[in-house]
């Protein structure tokens, strides 16, 4: 997991860098943190784990660092939890399909571009113009299944 938080951060600095975007030491770190998590991270465990490294940290400046590394399609923003988790696919601009296993929490990320359009179509429709598609998907994760599989 470390060696692949590491890699999460490179490719970050590589895309920020590609785009002329600062990929300030806090940026860096709260991606960190969230690729090192592996698992759903809310602001405000970000911020106390910020705290405890660095001083205080106001919530403002935690919220804005989120909001720049989703912006950049680093991190995907879990509604339903009001959490944060990498993006597995940061290269390009995309919507999230998430699935969100409720026993231990884990996100998967499913690109469904078929959904997606199905989406976009049905709200046109409807005159709705769609700007941004997050799906969020409940369920039993693979391993979850296999645990509860063998304790039966
Ligand atoms: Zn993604
Ligand atoms: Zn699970």
């Amino acid at each position: 997991m470390e060696a692949e938080a590491a890699n999460i951060v490179d490719r970050a600095a590589r895309i920020c860098a590609r785009r002329g975007e600062r990929f300030t030491p806090l940026r860096r770190r709260i991606l960190e943190l969230i690729a090192a998590a592996g698992r759903p991270v809310g602001a405000y465990e970000l911020k106390d784990q910020l705290g405890a490294e660095r001083g205080p940290v106001a919530p403002p400046t935690v919220y804005r660092t989120l909001d720049f590394l989703d912006g950049q399609g680093l991190i995907h923003r879990i509604h339903s939890k009001n959490a944060y988790v990498v993006c597995a696919q940061a290269e390009a601009a995309h919507s999230a399909e998430l699935l969100i296993c409720r026993a231990c929490g884990r996100v998967a990320e499913l690109p469904c571009k078929a959904l997606e359009q199905h989406l976009i179509d049905h709200a046109a429709t409807l005159g709705f113009a769609v700007e941004a598609v997050c799906v969020e998907v409940a369920g039993i994760c693979s391993d979850c299944r296999d645990k509860a599989a063998t304790a039966a």
